[in-house]
């Protein structure tokens, strides 16, 4: 090769290097302005006072986290077609526990139109994990910490279906590019909290579970009619993305909840809200409301 050419070449190759390191530079300023900005609306947003449920609303125990913290549960409604609403599995997605919230007292104040369903919503199914998160909010680098239970398990990699490994991984980022590995329990169902709620839909013949996880403004949806029919219309009421089947990376997920309600004939939603710490209460009430009112119209014979 010509003397002139490789040294144009080597030169080329030296920009072409530099300038990648300036964009990786680039991209993870981006990300850093980023975190600073959600951490800083997150500080405003987990000091809000926090909607109080009345003490009339019926409240139980499905059960006790690893750390012995109690797994509460509300109850509107006494009809027989039955959905479950559980926030806080990841204990570091705080905000959803507020939407819990704001949603049993929305219902306690509507009681009248759901006495011909009974709506069971689960506060916070990972305790241990939220009062740590509440603790040491990790308000500048994503808000990761309190994910897991007290034995470090991924509550949502734990359930008892053939798809469970000990080992799984953490998907997050930018189309889920970003992965963690994180450990699963020995077993399925090995950790209370997982056994705590499954116990409970199977014993009480609960026919939907939605599950609340944030901050990915997506809706997905078991693979059957109902939980498709009522992802759609939640994604619709949001503007948060519709993800099919195909497209949600289970193949990467192991243990989930939704391979767990495909296996026990249980429709199921999960719900990525918008933000880290706040309820969301006000992008996701219209959905809500319009989920728990199509499925109070179902005809009887389907649940
Ligand atoms: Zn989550």
């Amino acid at each position: 090769m010509h003397v002139h050419t490789l040294t144009f070449l080597k030169a080329f190759n030296y920009e072409l290097a530099k300038n990648c390191e300036v964009y990786t530079l680039l991209v993870k300023l981006r990300k850093h302005i980023g975190h600073v900005i959600r951490g800083t609306i997150g500080i405003f947003e987990n000091n809000r006072p926090q909607k109080i449920v009345s003490r009339d609303v019926k409240r139980f125990e499905i059960g006790k986290s690893i750390g012995g913290l109690p797994i509460e549960c509300f109850q509107i409604g006494h009809g027989g077609r039955k959905i479950i609403l559980a926030a806080g599995i990841h204990g570091n997605e705080v905000g959803t526990v507020k939407l819990a919230q704001h949603l049993t007292h929305w219902l306690h104040a509507n009681t009248d139109e759901f006495e011909m369903m009974t709506v069971f919503v689960v506060l916070c199914l990972n305790p241990d994990g939220f009062s740590m998160a509440k603790k040491n909010p990790d308000y500048f680098h994503g808000g990761r910490i309190g994910r897991f239970n007290k034995n470090n398990v991924d509550l949502n990699r734990n359930f008892l279906t053939k798809s469970f490994r000990q080992n799984s991984l953490w998907m997050f980022g930018k189309n889920y590019s970003e992965t963690v590995p994180v450990y699963c329990g020995p077993h399925g169902n090995s950790e209370p909290e997982t056994k705590a709620l499954t116990d409970f839909i199977l014993s009480n013949g609960i026919k939907m579970l939605v599950m609340f996880h944030n901050a990915g403004r997506e809706v997905m949806g078991s693979n059957d009619p109902l939980a498709q029919n009522l992802a759609g219309l939640y994604a619709q009421k949001t503007g948060f993305k519709l993800v099919n089947g195909k497209m949600w990376p289970t193949n990467k997920q192991t243990g989930t909840a939704k391979d767990w309600c495909e296996e026990n004939s249980v429709s199921y939603i999960e719900i990525e809200g918008s933000v880290r710490w706040g309820s969301d209460w006000k992008t996701q009430k219209g959905a809500l409301i319009a989920v728990l009112e199509e499925f109070k119209m179902l005809r009887s014979d389907i649940n």
